[in-house]
């Protein structure tokens, strides 16, 4: 290795330190105080194992058997959960342990890649139902009734909700036709499990995916997956060469610091969700305020969720003139200590209003306008 490398690798730091954060990847996986705690006690590998007796989720000490077989089921109102390393490999997981390579699957039009990359890997054709275009994106899931018809599919699964708008189609709804129509049923909480509210069983569905590091604030890659018993022997069928291992997830997932502070934060995260009302309503107050200097912000409104996207022409058409180009923005918000826009990114911003407090985002928002007025 360099002398150059040497000195890079062992001295890094993040650059942002304590500045307002509204990157939508990061505002609901900032540790609690509790976590951070656990941080250095559970940073050696496979630090949860000392009283391993084979099974991950059997652990007494720490307490992984119970968070998994009694608190993470009744957080997800589903009657069994396991871990996983992300949202991804929990969908992943469901696609591959339930269908057959040539099945297909149905998806909503807001889909994550990391769906479509999952079915890919399985081996399964995708058919997806359209969202409404511009300017809301809604999906419509009515519409999934006649696309299940045609295609008897294997899974029908749903973004509860996507990634870039913050869109909340009726989950709810697309589970009873799911059930009367006989098709398992996932629905994808990567941005809602650790956020808000939301129960498997009041939603008909018949897996639940969450993501720790990116709503349950947790080191990752973290996760967790909530089922019907039924698919317990499915999903979480056994390796017929070692009776205490999973073939699914290759025996065993989480081992160290990411189920610590998964864990470490659960009472946060429990009590935070209660807590959304509030988060919706700043959500809110800040679309309208960012409508208010100009920007547009697209997805259904009123707004439901923390995360959202805003057409920003005016500060697209300031990157047309300017020397640093599309980096301009970037860099005017983070010298106002602003975290989270992408460099290069002026046409459309995701944002996230979840770790941000009112008077943060109030600073966000004179940010903008002291942005606008400079270049003006
Ligand atoms: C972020 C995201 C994912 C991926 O989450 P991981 O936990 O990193 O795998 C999957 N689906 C949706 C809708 C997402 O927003």
């Amino acid at each position: 290795m360099k002398e150059a490398d040497i000195e890079r690798l062992s001295s890094l730091s993040r650059p942002h330190g304590d500045m307002i954060n509204i990157m939508p990847l990061q505002t609901g996986g900032m540790l609690t105080e509790a976590a951070r705690r656990v941080l250095v006690d559970f940073g050696d590998g496979y630090s949860v194992c000392d009283f391993c007796q084979g099974r991950l989720v059997d652990i007494a000490n720490p307490p992984v058997r119970r968070f998994v077989t009694e608190i993470l089921p009744e957080f997800l109102g589903s009657e069994s959960a396991t871990l996983t390393y992300g949202a991804r490999d929990g969908v992943f997981m469901v696609i591959h342990s339930i269908t057959k390579p040539a099945d297909v699957v149905v998806v909503d039009g807001n889909r994550h890649y990391s769906t479509a990359v999952a079915a890919e890997r399985a081996g399964v054709e995708l058919v997806v139902v359209p969202n409404s275009g511009y300017p809301e994106y809604t999906v419509d899931t009515e519409a999934f009734a006649g696309v299940i018809q045609e295609h008897n599919p294997a899974l029908v699964l749903l973004t509860y909700p996507d990634g870039r708008y913050g869109n909340l189609p009726d989950a709810a709804r697309l589970g009873k036709i799911a059930e009367s129509m006989g098709v398992p049923y996932l629905v994808n909480g990567a941005y809602s499990v650790g956020r808000m509210p939301v129960q498997m069983n009041e939603l008909h569905a018949d897996f639940l995916v969450g993501s720790g590091h990116k709503s349950m604030a947790s080191a990752g890659p973290s996760g967790v997956l909530g089922m019907k018993s039924k698919w317990e022997d499915v999903v979480l069928r056994r390796s017929a060469l070692h009776k205490n291992k999973e073939v699914e997830c290759l025996g065993c997932t989480l081992r160290g610091v990411t189920l610590a502070t998964l864990m470490a934060s659960f009472p946060h995260v429990v009590d935070r969700v209660a807590h959304w009302d509030e988060q919706v309503a700043k959500a809110q107050w800040f679309s309208t305020a960012m409508e208010a200097i100009g920007f547009k912000q697209l997805g259904e409104k009123p707004h439901r969720h923390d995360v959202m996207v805003f057409e920003t022409t005016a500060l697209f058409e300031i990157s047309q003139r300017v020397r640093d180009r599309g980096y301009y923005l970037y860099k005017e918000m983070e010298a106002r200590g602003i975290w989270g826009i992408k460099p290069g990114q002026t046409k459309a911003l995701e944002l996230s209003t979840f770790a941000a407090t009112h008077e943060q985002l109030e600073q966000v928002i004179e940010a903008f306008k002291a942005i606008l007025h400079k270049y003006r």
